[in-house]
């Protein structure tokens, strides 16, 4: 039987090749540019990213996939939902970029993890007056069709997903929310259909998370209102990250013309469909290459799933596209052939070579064309090693954890350290100025010495400890100015990673990271964070905390081998950070904070899965801190998180002191700690630091207030919400000085009180 399967290409990164998105937006911020300018910079790049998809041969491109911030965000402007903060601005940019980033009249909206990525969006707020400002897909739509030629798929997040992850409603409203939301996007597709599309992509990844029952009803219900009065739009649904819950009845309900499945992060869709059938009303849109990590598809295995897709389906024309959406994926290997060594690249894909494997594998079932020949040697056959192997497999995992407890560690700790009631600290990293950044460059280029390196970051750090001690915090950082990324810092120095140059991945906004690759065992080879630190603790009197970054994190936000467990790897990870805690404990180092910022976002999507993913998490963390001394105090950190449902993992970590993220979610996360008996230190951040706004005296009065009638005095902290390695210095003194104020404030308060 002859086979035309289609191409299909959503979520092409944004940021560019070059990272010119980043490039724009700041220039745009900053007023080096106009905003005429910047229109026609981002033009270009979004320009740039369709072309290449019709060059790689793709067939059925999108469009609306290109954001200027977040895709989110997107929406709620498109809807009108704009909180009453920013509701003076009326330039569209002004108002869009102060909900991203605040200004000096506003806090920024909050900002959280998208599903179980490193991208952060912006959370919606509802509010009741939904209004369709612009249809932002249509304007998409026409543009490419104008400038490029092409008749786009438009894509838009559909309106489960987004009420699921807006807040400020009651859950009783969700449904109501959802049907008035409804008609919007009806009235947009409507639009659209007028305007000539023929087929719309609708991304609704929440409908992989667990869905309850009547959820399942008010989404049919929903797409009812969505499709109402459209009379040839084809309506396809976008699904990724996991299986599609409650498969067999929504596969079947939907009313949609399309639904896509991602088959690459697990079997479950295949075994559904075999399991339950596929309907013959929908077209299956089978996302087969990654979307999310970089190991080169399987071409016969990948044939054989396609030829079982069509089998199962009968749909000889079925669409093949990439899992999810491509923006996790760096753009191209092109730049990093000389990089990465030759036996290693042939094993990977980015986004660009994705596109590629998608028109070989059309070639090869479409043409007949040849499955090319691949010698995909099993990874741990050509970069194991065996003495890594052998101390994971020692680990004996009910003994994993330090000997005293708690409440012995914390009052040990507390007469060595000699530190005032509400301790006042910082995350660790300092403004990364344009010099720093500069300098650190200049270092790779070879264009200054190792030498005069070193003195340039012993500099930084002799200024950043007399900036700290001139504000008065008690606790102190040598700065991180040695570091582009608490991960990628780490990775360069550990074996079994290896690094792009130019794999660029957007984390939130302006904002890019280089996951490293994990491709073989991991181990330290040498001493990674101490000679910074001890020489940050010479030039005080006051405690520095050492500063290393978790197994966990380090794993969660690295590309990584698919051929061992994820577990296995962060074990050995563990092992290798806990060489290094105990060279920093050696070294005279009394506080370790061991940053745990991707704790949660690694947790997987379904609860069922949850628990194992928690035990190995909990386990590897405490692996790292296992040896050290009672008077040793560890401290975690961890940002965005949404606590409720992982406190007692939290709890088990065992960290002495954990600092998190709370002024942008205005005070929920307090509320957790009321229903809870947190025992241990802890540091509810009490300023946003992704805002240049300085927070006043008072502002932070008040959430010491309100945390500590949760939270024991003996085990607050007070510190700001993340690290300020964005911020400028400025902004930094300020905000710092209002926080130790107001933390000598309460001291004042509460000190006779307590002890
Ligand atoms: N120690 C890191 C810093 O301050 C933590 C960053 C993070 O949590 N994302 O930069
Ligand atoms: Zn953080």
């Amino acid at each position: 039987m002859s086979k035309s399967i289609q191409t299909k290409c959503f979520g092409y990164p944004k940021i560019g090749e070059n990272r010119e998105l980043k490039k724009a937006l700041e220039s745009y911020w900053s007023k080096k540019i106009s905003k005429e300018e910047f229109i026609e910079q981002v033009e270009s790049i979004n320009y740039t990213r369709i072309k290449k998809q019709k060059e790689l041969g793709i067939d059925l491109i999108s469009s609306n996939d290109f954001s200027l911030y977040d895709f989110i965000l997107d929406l709620s402007t498109m809807f009108g939902i704009i909180p009453q903060r920013f509701s003076n601005l009326n330039d569209d940019f002004d108002l869009y970029f102060s909900m991203a980033r605040g200004n000096n009249d506003a806090v920024a909206c909050e900002m959280t993890k998208w599903f179980d990525t490193n991208y952060h969006y912006i959370v919606p707020e509802i509010n009741e007056n939904f209004k369709i400002k612009k249809n932002r897909p249509l304007e998409s739509y026409k543009w490419a069709r104008e400038t490029l030629n092409i008749k786009t798929v438009p894509i838009i997040t559909g309106p489960f997903t987004f009420i699921k992850l807006a807040k400020g409603y009651q859950k009783k409203d969700f449904a109501r929310l959802l049907f008035e939301i409804s008609n919007l996007y009806n009235e947009i597709l409507k639009e659209l259909e007028e305007n000539g599309v023929q087929t719309v992509q609708i991304d609704e990844p929440a409908l992989v998370l667990d869905i309850e029952d009547k959820e399942v009803e008010y989404l049919v219900k929903s797409y009812n209102i969505i499709k109402k009065d459209l009379k040839h739009l084809n309506i396809h649904v976008q699904t990724y990250y996991e299986s599609l819950s409650k498969y067999d009845d929504i596969v079947k309900r939907l009313p949609v013309n399309g639904l896509g499945l991602d088959f690459v992060i697990n079997n479950e869709n295949l075994e559904n469909i075999q399991k339950y059938g596929f309907p013959n009303d929908k077209k299956l849109i089978a996302g087969i290459v990654s979307g999310r990590d970089i190991w080169k598809v399987n071409y016969e295995e990948t044939i054989e799933l396609i030829d079982k897709l069509i089998d199962l389906t009968g749909q000889k024309d079925l669409i093949i596209s990439n899992s999810c959406p491509l923006f996790h994926l760096p753009i191209s290997l092109e730049k990093e052939k000389d990089n990465i060594q030759p036996d290693l690249i042939k094993l990977l894909s980015f986004a660009d070579e994705r596109l590629n494997e998608l028109n070989i594998l059309k070639g090869i079932v479409n043409k007949g064309n040849a499955i090319p020949y691949q010698n995909i040697q099993s990874i741990q056959k050509t970069f194991n090693n065996q003495k890594v192997l052998n101390d994971v497999s020692e680990i004996t995992e009910d003994e994993i954890g330090r000997l005293a407890r708690f409440d012995y560690r914390y009052q040990k700790q507390l007469e060595i350290l000699n530190l005032p009631l509400f301790p006042s600290t910082t995350i660790g990293s300092y403004p990364q100025t344009s010099e720093v950044r500069k300098a650190r460059a200049d270092y790779r280029k070879n264009l200054i010495s190792k030498k005069d390196y070193d003195i340039f970051i012993k500099n930084k750090i002799k200024e950043v400890i007399k900036i700290q001690e001139d504000i008065g915090l008690d606790v102190l950082v040598h700065g991180e100015f040695e570091r582009t990324d608490m991960v990628e810092y780490f990775g360069q120095k550990l074996d079994g990673f290896v690094f792009t140059k130019n794999g660029w991945v957007q984390s939130y906004g302006s904002r890019c990271v280089r996951p490293p690759i994990i491709y073989g065992d991991v181990s330290r080879p040498k001493k990674m964070t101490v000679d910074e630190v001890i020489y940050a603790q010479s030039l005080t009197k006051k405690p520095v905390k050492g500063m290393i970054t978790g197994p966990v994190t380090i794993l969660n936000w690295s590309f990584f081998r698919k051929d061992i467990s994820k577990k296995e790897i962060a074990f050995q990870i563990a092992l290798a950070l806990k060489k290094e805690v105990m060279d920093l404990e050696s070294a005279g180092i009394q506080i370790i904070q061991i940053d745990e910022a991707a704790f949660r976002e690694g947790m997987p999507l379904k609860k069922t899965k949850q628990r194992d993913y928690l035990d190995w998490a909990v386990k590897a963390f405490k692996l790292t801190n296992e040896d050290v001394q009672a008077e040793t105090q560890i401290h975690t950190h961890m940002c965005y998180s949404e606590f409720n449902e992982i406190i007692a993992s939290i709890y088990a970590m065992d960290s002495d002191v954990i600092s998190i993220e709370a002024s942008r979610s205005k005070g929920e996360i307090i509320e957790v700690f009321e229903q809870l008996n947190y025992n241990h230190g802890i540091g509810l951040g009490v300023y946003d630091i992704h805002s240049p706004r300085v927070p006043t005296v008072k502002e932070i009065e008040i959430i010491i207030e309100r945390s500590i009638k949760v939270i024991d005095n003996k085990l607050f902290w007070i510190n700001p919400d993340c690290g300020l390695k964005t911020r400028g210095y400025d902004e930094t003194f300020k905000a710092l000085g209002n926080m130790v104020s107001a933390a000598k404030k309460a001291r004042k308060r509460y000190n006779n009180i307590t002890v």
